[in-house]
């Protein structure tokens, strides 16, 4: 069980480490990645394109995890100062699976419909900044602008005070969302599986990299159901993806 100090000094602390510990997060799994894109230059997923935004991928991503770092706190500390419509649950091994759950379906509808607002004419501004990245690399993950994380990340600190997700499901949630993002990011596709096609719900990085350099499709994150269910799927995702998970050939080219 994880104990949370009280008030506003136990706030800002908490606050510190989640930038901390996210910051972490964001260098280690981007260096291993970019190490691992270097290993395997023939799982390039756009190969005619390269990325020439990654100085400013970090710039911004640094600022924004301060913003995601805030969500995050508020959601610990807030429940945990009786700010919340419920106490959060007690952690047991069936809470903990059953709240994992609901908060990556909850996480992903909260996602799928904040972004999906976010390519409208009215609101593509807030969001435009991320988009500068046609070619995403692994470090614009948090590429983003205030209004843009606020709509996408703010989930971590309004879910708790509407239910009593377990803290620690909290914090897990956040940092697998923060690693799967990178992951999503990096440009290579290194996790194609039968899984993350039809008629599973799973993705892989094909996924979000397709909304990047098509903009008007794939707007889910953790899962497919939206993007299916609500036709804005690419039309050729399932294909790539199949084509992905067999081994590809490395060629000279790949390697520039
Ligand atoms: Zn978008
Ligand atoms: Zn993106």
């Amino acid at each position: 069980m994880i104990s949370l100090p009280l008030g506003w000094t136990g706030f800002l602390a908490v606050w510190a480490a989640s930038y901390i510990a996210l910051v972490i997060l964001y260098f280690g799994s981007g260096l291993v990645l970019v190490a691992l894109n270097r290993r395997h230059p023939e799982r390039r997923i756009q190969k005619q394109r390269r990325s020439d935004r990654v100085r400013s991928e970090i710039r911004q991503s640094l600022v924004a995890l301060v913003s995601i770092a805030g969500y995050v706190a508020g959601g610990l500390c807030l429940p945990a100062n009786g700010y919340a419509l419920f106490q959060p649950g007690e952690l047991t091994l069936v809470s903990f699976l059953g709240w994992s759950v609901v908060s990556a379906i909850a996480y992903d509808t909260w996602f799928y419909w904040g972004h999906r607002a976010m390519h409208t004419k009215a609101l593509f501004r807030f969001h435009a900044l991320h988009h500068r990245s046609i070619t995403p690399t692994v470090w614009a993950n948090n590429s983003d602008g205030f209004v843009g994380t606020m709509i996408e990340q703010g989930y971590f600190l309004v879910a708790p005070l509407l239910l009593p997700i377990p803290p620690l499901v909290l914090v897990l949630h956040k940092l697998y969302d923060q690693a799967s993002g990178m992951v999503g990011h990096c440009g290579f596709e290194h996790v194609a599986s039968p899984g993350a096609r039809k008629p599973w719900p799973l993705v892989c990085t094909t996924f979000h990299d397709q909304h990047h350099s098509n903009f008007r499709c794939n707007f889910s994150n953790t899962f497919s159901l939206w993007d299916r269910f609500m036709d804005t799927l690419h039309p050729a995702y399932d294909r790539k993806v199949e084509e992905m998970e067999r081994p590809v050939s490395a060629t000279p080219r790949d390697g520039a």
